[in-house]
């Protein structure tokens, strides 16, 4: 069958990709040690299940609007202000069917042929091939391991164009764990604010953050950069609800009115039962992100210690979110029987087949010294994947 040129143009997400390999080796008896998963282990809070309960028995489950229901607005404007201090009105809310599909909304809204996005690598697995399904084209940006992955302010201003569109920023970082400071987010708003491009700010890992410097958004950083910013956020992270598909963004009136047409056209509303599950998390949830926080300090601590302990494996300490992102630089090239490991892909199926460890590869990250691990498995699973890990490397000649 001839296919439209666009389904030439991406990939399939590595990363659900990966994890839904190591899910069915499970299902087929295989001892797999999961790292690949970009989810929290943990089941979703009995607050949510019970509002979701509530809504079946009630009959809640029609169509909603299509851009979401007022009492989930209402909750997010609420989040918005108590966490970020920007106060929205309920016309500048969009819900959607994750943020995944917030941001394809976005780059559906806002690009024609041709037109850039800046993104910063390494990046989400997604976001590139969110901007060509949208005709745009995306403009990758290296970040150092030495600036802590950031995104240097005049290598942004350096990259704009007269078509420049947006820029993604994702603080805490998917898959480098980097947190923004205040002083470079004012330095991207003030790019940002000179040539008029949008910030697409992704504050999904928002919660999970293990220092003592807090989260900062850029539009509390910088609050004029308001208007010319989409806050894309949603529930899937912080409160372990990642099927439940609920996203959500703030942001300009026309861009988020354009956002809602597309959605209406094509998803219509997001399911009314999740979105009933959604006030309960984002209202009385705090709790539980609290405790996920709690639980995954000690994790972070023994997957990146062990880590480190590899020889020709280096792990910096990430300051957000649940991922390890180490550089293995030191084990390509290395030979195992079948063959040598060129690639981190090569690396990543060597280690799933031969160890029986799911991590994604740097590569869809666009990092190919990297791997990706999850470290929201129990501690006895990191301590275990971890001990298969170092061997795997070990007799690697
Ligand atoms: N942004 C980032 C950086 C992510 O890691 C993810 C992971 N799924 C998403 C957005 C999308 O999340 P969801 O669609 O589950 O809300
Ligand atoms: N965001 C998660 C990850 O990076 C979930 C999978 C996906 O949507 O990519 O693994």
């Amino acid at each position: 069958m001839k296919l439209a040129t666009r389904t030439t143009r991406i990939v399939p997400s590595a990363t659900l990709n990966i994890s839904a390999t190591a899910k069915s080796m499970v299902t087929q008896g295989v001892d797999v040690v999961d790292f690949s998963a970009g989810e929290p282990a943990c089941d979703t809070p009995e607050v949510v299940k019970a509002a979701a309960k509530a809504a079946i028995t009630d009959g809640f489950t029609k169509y909603t609007p299509a851009s979401g229901i007022d009492e989930l607005k209402e909750a997010i404007v609420e989040k918005f202000s108590r966490d970020q201090g920007i106060h929205y009105e309920k016309s500048q809310i969009l819900v959607s069917c994750g943020a995944k599909h917030t941001l394809y909304n976005v780059a559906q809204a806002l690009l024609n042929p041709g037109d850039e996005v800046i993104i910063p690598a390494p990046y989400w697995v997604s976001y590139p091939d969110i901007v060509r399904l949208a005709d745009g084209q995306p403009v990758l940006l290296e970040t150092k391991e030495s600036h802590g992955y950031a995104l240097d302010p005049k290598q942004l201003e350096a990259s704009v164009t007269p078509r420049t569109r947006a820029l993604i920023l994702n603080s805490p970082c998917n898959p480098t764990g980097t947190l923004y400071t205040r002083e470079t987010l004012e330095a991207l708003a003030d790019v940002a604010k000179r040539h008029g491009f949008l910030v697409i700010s992704d504050d999904i890992y928002e919660q999970l953050v293990y220092g003592e410097t807090p989260f900062l958004s850029i539009v509390s950083a910088v609050p004029e950069i308001a208007d010319q910013t989409l806050v894309v956020n949603g529930v899937s992270k912080a409160f372990s609800m990642t099927g439940w598909r609920i996203g959500y963004a703030g942001g300009p009136k026309a861009l988020i009115a354009a956002m809602a047409m597309i959605q209406s056209q094509s998803t219509s509303n997001p399911t009314s039962i999740s979105q009933k599950a959604s006030v309960a998390a984002l209202r009385e949830g705090t709790p539980f992100f609290k405790e996920l926080l709690a639980d995954l300090g000690p994790k972070r601590r023994l997957m990146i210690d062990t880590l480190n302990a590899i020889p020709g494996i280096t792990c910096p300490t990430p300051a957000g979110a649940f991922y390890a992102f180490p550089n293995v630089s030191g084990v390509l090239g290395k030979r195992h029987a079948n063959g040598t490991l060129t690639t981190s892909t090569d690396l990543a199926t060597y280690l799933l087949h031969e160890a029986h460890i799911a991590c994604v590869p740097g590569e869809p990250f666009g990092s190919p010294h990297h791997l990706r691990l999850t470290y929201t498995p129990t501690l006895d699973a990191i301590e275990r994947g971890m001990q298969r890990f170092k061997k795997a490397i070990q007799s690697l000649a």
